[in-house]
């Protein structure tokens, strides 16, 4: 089953696979959907798309979390 929120700082989205909850986020910038880490998602450390090769250079932080608290959950 899984989850996604739609929230002012982009799309995630929440899976269990193989019993492991997994969160991802969809690039604000490019699109492309890659996983977030714990300290990612609490706005801990920033999100570096760009050293991955985003054609946009996104590099931010957020808190996920309270954004995503705030837009809601959804099955997806
Ligand atoms: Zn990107």
């Amino acid at each position: 089953m899984s989850f996604v929120s739609h929230t002012r700082f982009g799309v995630l989205r929440r899976e269990t696979r193989e019993g492991k909850e997994l969160l991802l986020l969809a690039c604000p910038g490019c699109g492309e959907v890659g996983p977030l880490d714990d300290d990612q998602f609490h706005g801990r450390v920033s999100v570096d798309h760009a050293s991955h090769g985003c054609p946009v250079g996104y590099h931010e932080k957020h808190d996920f979390w309270a954004a995503s608290e705030e837009a809601g959950w959804e099955e997806a």
